[in-house]
């Protein structure tokens, strides 16, 4: 059990109030209540979370204020009990060319750079950079929050396996395997038609694919299958001896997008004893009207152009969200990870927001607004236990996996 602190009294108290006590005869004050205990006793994660850009963690872009450009910073956590996040250093695909190539590993070094600045020298006294799962409840348990790293789009590491290791040694515990477009190592599910993409390159995960998939389960570095193609699933899920995320993806029996999984993919992702992290991006969860649709696939154009930064992308989402709301909202959200449960099981659902990448809904904007998504989980008659796994139970016990393969491995290795 991953739990932040040991049962405390109102916990006892609470238990014996409700215990056998059906959620439809609580009131909503006493939901609440619940809903608070069970909240403030679970280690809360959201393993996807971007970063504006290359200002982030200075005195430009703060995340140890409230910050109204952030909808994930060290304020908000707090005040909506969020113990730990994963910020990724998102890279572009371009080309892959020698350029593309350069683009992208520097891309990546310099965000890891930046990612760092915020626990080791920003804010040292509030946060702390996590690199395994006892990390995690370590610093969880101090009361600081804590900061794990990821790479969005394997595109990072081009051609060179060995980049995995760098990056591990910089801190990296998961890598997104592609972005839009696909890469050297998988298909993608939104092929680039800028880059020229056809439907599909490599027909799922590559020969290259299959050495990175390797070599991450050597390392212990976490497979996130979110954004690849469906074939790439399959084949990520044969290739890798030990359990991967999809670190931000919704269900495709709710809503047909191509970030969405499928029954079938969420059924393989629960063999593989991995976990689907719901994603709290309206347009991946409900059908939203065709004007907001139409300025937010304007602005992620100017995105992918290069014509504007994540900053000012987010500035822009910001402005849409105003003109045009999402559809979407927190009974929505959980609508989707109740389907994941349905079809994957309780042990293998979690939560990846993208805040500060186009994620945030009405009820659940932001991390303080975190504690709406136990509320619901409550009402809808979801366990302690339960709401602790979603929470982030299931994320460290895959965790913990991935890095025993990775000591089997390597000892392995030595042996032979
Ligand atoms: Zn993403």
């Amino acid at each position: 059990m991953f739990l932040k602190r040991p049962n405390g009294l109102s916990l006892v108290v609470l238990t014996v109030t409700f215990i056998g006590c059906p959620q439809q005869a609580m009131t909503e004050r006493q939901i609440t209540d619940v809903a608070n205990v069970i909240h403030e006793k679970a280690l809360t994660i959201d393993t996807h979370v971007d970063i504006p850009d290359t200002n982030y963690a200075t005195k430009v872009f703060d995340p140890g204020i409230d910050n109204p450009k952030l909808k994930c910073d060290l304020v908000k956590m707090d005040k909506g009990g969020v113990d730990g996040v994963f910020l990724a250093a998102y890279v572009k695909q371009k080309e892959r060319n020698e350029q593309g190539y350069k683009y992208a590993y520097e891309s990546a070094i310099t965000q890891l750079a930046v990612i760092r600045r915020l626990p080791e020298k920003m804010y040292p006294d509030r946060c702390e950079l996590a690199k395994s799962p006892t990390d995690v409840e370590r610093i969880a348990k101090s009361g600081k929050k804590v900061i794990m790293i990821a790479i969005e789009n394997g595109f990072a590491i081009g051609k060179d396996v060995s980049k995995i290791e760098e990056f591990y040694n910089l801190g990296v515990r998961y890598i997104t395997l592609s972005h839009n477009g696909h890469n050297d190592i998988c298909d993608s599910c939104k092929p680039s038609v800028k880059l020229g993409d056809r439907e599909s390159e490599h027909d799922g995960l590559s020969e290259f694919g299959r050495e990175v998939v390797t070599e991450m389960n050597r390392l212990g570095v976490i497979t996130d299958v979110s954004h690849i193609s469906e074939k790439s699933l399959y084949d990520v899920v044969k290739v890798s001896r030990a359990p991967v995320i999809a670190s931000h993806s919704g269900c495709r029996a709710l809503l047909d997008h191509p970030r969405n999984l499928n029954d079938k993919q969420l059924k393989a992702l629960a063999k593989n004893g991995g976990v689907i992290q719901i994603v709290a991006l309206s347009g991946f969860l409900k059908p939203d009207s065709p004007q907001r649709d139409k300025s937010i696939s304007d602005v992620e154009d100017q995105l992918d152009n290069g014509k504007i930064g994540i900053s000012q992308f987010l500035a822009k989402m910001r402005e849409i969200d105003a003109k045009y709301p999402p559809s979407a909202d927190v009974g929505v959200f959980v609508d989707q990870i109740e389907h994941a449960v349905k079809v994957a099981g309780i042990d293998h659902v979690g939560i990846g927001s993208d805040f500060d990448g186009g994620g945030g809904i009405p009820g659940f904007n932001d991390h303080s607004e975190a504690l709406n998504v136990t509320i619901e989980l409550v009402r809808r008659g979801y366990s302690e236990d339960d709401i602790i796994k979603i929470w982030g139970g299931n994320f460290l016990r895959v965790w913990t996996e991935v890095e025993k393969v990775a000591q089997e491995l390597q000892r392995g290795s030595e042996n032979g």
